[in-house]
Parts: structure tokens; sequence; C-alpha cells
């Protein structure tokens, strides 16, 4: 068996504050924004009544700021570096990004497409993953990688081979099991040994292609549900038979925002908002008991939380990105994200 590992220091989830570019300023509601804290001022015309709370200036601290200017080399190193580091000594962990559509929670995890520097956390993590794995020689690294998609509680693998030829409701469904020991086993979600990077890379870009292209058959919009790829580590010391596994996870959250009607149909759109309402309602609920150390950690509420229940608390290292789009007609969202931060942090 393994050998325990070290007490990790940290003890609740590391939550940063990102903010994305505005690309043409205007209505200035985001009033501070310094060191670990941001304040929101909301003009009494601007609030739907959506905050149901007469106060104007709303204020809410953070492990860390990541401001519009903040590129994606400075958001690695602060955010994920720690993660991965801990990964490859052995620790699983995971990385969430939070927040409305639109406000850079893709671009966060996994990058822009359009120039090299845009790159996300997934491809920096992979490619300093590979290059400190070719640095530790005193160990043999097996990588594999795995991409899934929870959209209404259901479980797709992005990265199933047959997903070009069948229809999606035809391929089997990925679903969690426990065996009797509290072991977890995924089932129908396939695991892709990737040797090199470049592997890597190819297997994030098939699984975000499938992400965009599963969007019309099912309306499964990819902001609609939750994206998990997870980064699988095996290390074996050299001359030792143990192996020491580690998961790090990337988790693409779906929009919190409220349901807008748009092109589809209101049942559906109340469904999706219903799912995923509830599953985040239940990550916080996870979380929170983490941090009360209760006896019950409703893990099983959740296909999210079954999937990552090795991932969250106990001796492992979590950070979420809340991201918020600074905009003012954004406000009332942008609170609701730094609120969910609060909660969980
Ligand atoms: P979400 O995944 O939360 O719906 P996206 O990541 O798709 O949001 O971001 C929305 C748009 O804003 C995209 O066009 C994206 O490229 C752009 N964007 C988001 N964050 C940044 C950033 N930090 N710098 C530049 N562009 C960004
Ligand atoms: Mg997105």
């Amino acid at each position: 068996a393994d050998a325990p590992l070290p007490e990790l220091n940290q003890q609740r989830i590391a939550v940063y504050l990102r903010l994305r570019p505005v690309p043409r300023p205007s209505g200035r509601v985001l009033t501070g924004a310094e060191d670990g804290w941001v304040e929101f001022n909301v003009p009494k015309d601007t609030s739907q009544g959506l905050i149901n709370n007469s106060r104007e200036s709303y204020r809410f601290a953070f492990d860390g700021l990541l401001p519009p200017a903040a590129g994606q080399a400075e958001v690695f190193e602060r955010v994920a570096l720690p993660v991965l580091h801990s990964a490859l000594d052995g620790y699983n962990g995971t990385v969430f990004a939070f927040g409305q559509t639109g406000s850079g929670k893709t671009f966060t995890i996994s990058g822009g497409t359009e120039r090299y520097a845009d790159r996300g956390l997934i491809p920096r993590a992979l490619s300093t993953l590979y290059s400190e794995a070719a640095r530790r020689t005193d160990h043999s690294w097996v990588v594999h990688v795995s991409y899934m998609e929870i959209y209404c509680e259901s479980g797709f693998d992005l990265l199933e081979p047959n997903r070009e030829v069948q229809a999606l409701e035809d391929l089997p469904k990925v679903h969690v099991l426990e065996d009797d020991d509290a072991r977890l086993h995924i089932r129908n979600l396939s695991l892709h040994r990737c040797d090199t990077e470049e592997q890597a890379l190819n297997m994030l870009f098939l699984g975000d292609t499938n992400r965009v292209v599963a969007e019309t058959p099912l309306n499964l919009a990819s902001s609609r549900s939750h994206c998990v790829f997870t980064v699988h580590i095996e290390a074996r010391r050299a001359g030792e038979a143990v192996v020491r596994r580690s998961k790090l996870n990337f988790v693409d959250l779906a929009g919190n925002e409220r349901v807008v009607k748009t092109g589809m149909s209101a049942s559906m759109q109340l469904r999706e908002a219903k799912y995923i309402n509830l599953s985040l309602h239940f990550l916080e609920q996870v979380i929170i008991s983490l941090h009360e150390k209760r006896l019950h950690v409703p893990y099983r509420n959740s296909m999210l939380t079954q999937v990552l229940r090795d991932s969250l608390g106990g001796n492992t290292r979590t950070v979420m990105v809340a991201a918020v789009a600074p905009e003012s007609q954004h406000i009332e969202e942008s609170i609701s994200t730094c609120r969910f931060a609060q909660r969980v942090a």
C-alpha cells in the first residue's frame, strides 16, 4: 500500500476573483479592486430588484485578485501551479472556474484559441507537468487524461472514440459507482495514455471540439454543462514497485446566471437551470461540510460531487476562480458570483 502522504497545509479552498477585460468601459460599478478585495457600487436604477437588500455598496474579500490586465501566465502561476506541484507530489487537486456565461471561465481553464499567449490553465499545466516529469528522473511517470461533461446530471465522455459515428443519446452514459470499500469507480469514461505533451494537448483539443459539436443535437450548450478535464498521474520511484497515484481536475462549471429566455424552449431552459442550481448548491454543501469537518459529507447528491469525491477536501488542494464580467449590466450576476465564492471560501 502507499505510504501516507504528509498533511498539506491547505485547510480551505483558495478563491481568486478574475475580472475579464471590458472591451468598451462603461458605467463604473466596480469601484474598488485592490489586493484581496473588490467593491461594487450599485446605482439605484441599475438594480432590477434581484439583490434583496438595500445596500448600495458590496465588498468581498478574496485570496487573490486577478485584474483585467492579469495575463494567462500570471493566472497559471498564481492559481494552478501550486495545485500542479502538489499533484506531482501525489496529492489530488481541483481547479474550478465559476461564474456567469461570458465571464471568462473557459478562457481561464482552456484558453482562447486565437493566440498562443491565450493558452489557459490546462495547456500550461500539461506543459509544466511533462517538463517536470522529464526533470524528476528519480521517478518514472505515466499520464492518462479523461474529459467528461455533466449535463442535467447525465455524464458524457468527451473523448469517447465512437462519439463521431454514434448519436450522443446512443452512447453509453458515464456514471459513478462506489464499491463496498467506498472506492470510486467511474464507468464508461475513457482514459487515454499520453506520453507527450502533444498527445495530451490533442486530447484536450478533441474534447473541446466535441463540446462545441454537441451543442446542436441535444441543445447541449457547453455553458449549460459542467466539464471536467482530469489528468491522472502515476509515479513510480526507480527500483520500487509501489505506484503513487494522483489526479488533477480542471472544472469549467456551468454558468450560474439566471434564466433568460432565448431561442430554446422555456421548459428546457427551466429544466437545465434547475439542474445547474441544484448541482452548484450541492457542491457548496459539500465544500462547507468539508470545511466544518462534518462527519457526513453529502457527496452522493450530485454527479459532480461524486466524480470529484476524492479530489475535494481531505488531503487535497483546491482552488476556485470566480470569473466576473465587470460591465454594469452584469452587476447582479457578479454580486451573486462573489457571494457564492464567499460562502465556499
Ligand atoms: P465563459 O466560459 O464564462 O462563458 P468565455 O471564457 O467564453 O466565458 O469568455 C467570453 C469571451 O470573453 C470570450 O470571447 C473570451 O475569449 C473573452 N475573454 C474572457 N476572458 C478574457 C481575458 N482575460 N482576456 C481576453 N479575453 C477574454
Ligand atoms: Mg464557457
